[in-house]
């Protein structure tokens, strides 16, 4: 099939392509400059999009497991014949850099592979001679996907992939911000899967609202923020939807006073770094021991000089804009708050004037703990190094949080580091590594960091309904 991946963005409805009467613009977030004309979906088209996906859905759910996998697979393929395009499309829209859309769509395609391969067993639990107890899975119906805007496809996949493996049909909806990608990706699955099975609109936050109230709709997958999370899990009880909600983190990353900071600090700084922040996990709290404290500070910022912030399209640019304006707004202000109130910035904390969004790197030098910088998820390249000396009290202060989403200890003995990271309330604990993920380790944040997880078998199980049955051989009383 040929695309052009740079115009005719439009929806994917009961495998047709689909415009609309309203429209909004989308913006290439290091220029500013409008890169696309997006469909603005209707009620009425997500009634469309609903009754597409219920009326595919016995066939779907219907045919064998293994002919699902394989067209799982076949969207691997897809992402990985047109890799090109969509990591330029993904720079275009999203703001990243080429290295990072590369391992955004590459990771995609490789999670489609391994997604396939999953299945859910049906279990006996009691069996003799004359009954059995089983249990198995059946899928739900209709997923409704929702998808925030610094990974637009990845969180894409991690929604669509176990989704359709376990026999759901979806209706899928990307952010206003970053609608191409996953617009394209409807387009190109057109040829792929059968009609209604995936259906890609496109519109605003009412639209999103409107998924979660729907009727049609029989669970919600959510990645986005803790405070539009709660609106969706209220939104969702009209008709008791389930729900997996992947939301927002404030992580702590834990350094003992074991590790050599000039080693260290390239790591360290990725951690926290990565895609400009706008990451939701990445090490948002860097808590570095009093021993080696400043001169892992001044490596850090060493390090940090080194890195380029621009356009994501020119070559040698390691990070990226900021995504949107809403978010670049949100970051200025909390720059501005911190030098307010006196914060030491030891690098950046000035916004300069100029196009695009753009925001340099800033470490801040032990703020307060009860700072805005240290209590807030800033998804944006900001990042407060705080002192510690004593393992309970950094323990508490990392805890100290409504988040939960992952978390990292940093130490050359494994061990230690292990037992304090199993005191961190969080749903991911990665001991001297960080950003790992696998299609077969599960992800999901504690406390208000979400509810469910994403991935491995227990990830494939959220898109399904347990069913027990219990069978008796024959009748237990027959009548004569
Ligand atoms: P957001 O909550 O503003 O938007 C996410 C999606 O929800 C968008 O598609 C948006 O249109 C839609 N939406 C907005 N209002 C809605 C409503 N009332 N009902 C239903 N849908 C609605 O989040 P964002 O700013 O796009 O993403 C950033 C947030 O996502 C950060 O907090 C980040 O930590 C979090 N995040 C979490 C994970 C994870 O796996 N836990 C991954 C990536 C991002």
């Amino acid at each position: 099939m040929s695309v052009d991946f740079y115009s005719d963005y439009s929806m994917t409805i009961d495998g047709k392509a689909v415009g609309a009467s309203a429209s909004f613009e989308a913006y290439n977030p290091a220029t500013e400059a409008v890169i696309a004309t997006v469909p603005d979906a209707s009620k009425a088209q997500l009634d469309e999009a609903v009754a597409s996906a219920k009326a595919a859905f016995p066939a779907w759910s219907a045919r064998p497991i293994e002919e699902r996998q394989a067209l799982v697979t076949k969207i691997g393929d897809v992402l990985t014949a047109h890799a090109e395009e969509f990591s330029r499309l993904l720079t275009l829209e999203q703001g990243k850099a080429k290295a990072g859309a590369d391992w955004e769509v590459g990771g995609s395609a490789a999670w489609c592979g391994g997604i396939a391969t999953q299945s859910l067993a049906t279990t006996v639990l009691e069996k003799d001679d004359e009954r059995t107890v089983e249990m198995r899975h059946v899928p739900l119906g209709v997923i409704g996907a929702i998808t925030p805007w610094n990974f637009p496809i990845l969180l894409a996949i991690w929604k669509i992939a176990p989704a359709l493996v376990a026999g759901n049909t979806m209706v899928l909806k990307p952010s206003p911000y970053t609608p191409l990608c996953t617009l394209k990706l409807g387009e190109l699955l057109r040829d792929v899967l059968p009609v209604g099975v995936l259906n890609v609109i496109s519109g605003g936050n009412d639209l999103g609202a409107w998924m979660t109230e729907h009727s049609g709709i029989a669970k919600i997958a959510f990645t986005g923020s803790t405070a539009t999370g709660k609106k969706v899990m209220a939104s969702a009880a009209s008709n008791l939807k389930r729900v997996t909600l992947e939301l927002g983190g404030n992580d702590p990353a834990i350094v003992l006073p074991d590790v050599d900071p000039k080693q260290m600090a390239k790591e360290l700084f990725w951690a926290a770094f990565q895609n400009s922040a706008q990451f939701c996990c990445a090490a948002k709290r860097l808590y570095i021991h009093d021993d080696i404290y400043d001169a892992l500070r001044d490596e850090l910022v060493a390090y940090a000089r080194t890195v380029k912030v621009g356009d994501g399209l020119q070559q040698g640019t390691d990070l990226g804009p900021i995504q949107n304006k809403m978010q670049f707004e949100k970051v200025k202000d909390l720059l501005a708050d911190a030098k307010a109130n006196g914060l030491n910035a030891v690098l950046g904390g000035d916004v300069p004037e100029g196009q695009g969004y753009f925001v340099p790197v800033t470490i801040y030098d032990n703020p307060p703990e009860d700072s805005r910088v240290v209590k807030e998820e800033a998804f944006g390249p900001v990042l407060p190094l705080l002192r510690f000396n004593d393992i309970d009290d950094v323990v508490a202060r990392a805890n100290d949080t409504d988040m939960g989403l992952a978390a990292s200890v940093w130490s050359a003995d494994a061990d230690l580091a292990r037992s304090i990271g199993e005191r961190i309330e969080a749903g991911v604990i990665w001991i001297n590594e960080i950003h790992t993920f696998s299609p077969h380790a599960a992800f999901g944040g504690h406390k208000q960091s979400g509810i469910g997880v994403e991935n491995s078998l227990e990830g494939l199980a959220e898109y399904t309904n347990t069913q027990t049955v219990v069978t008796r051989r024959s009748p237990a009383v027959t009548i004569a």
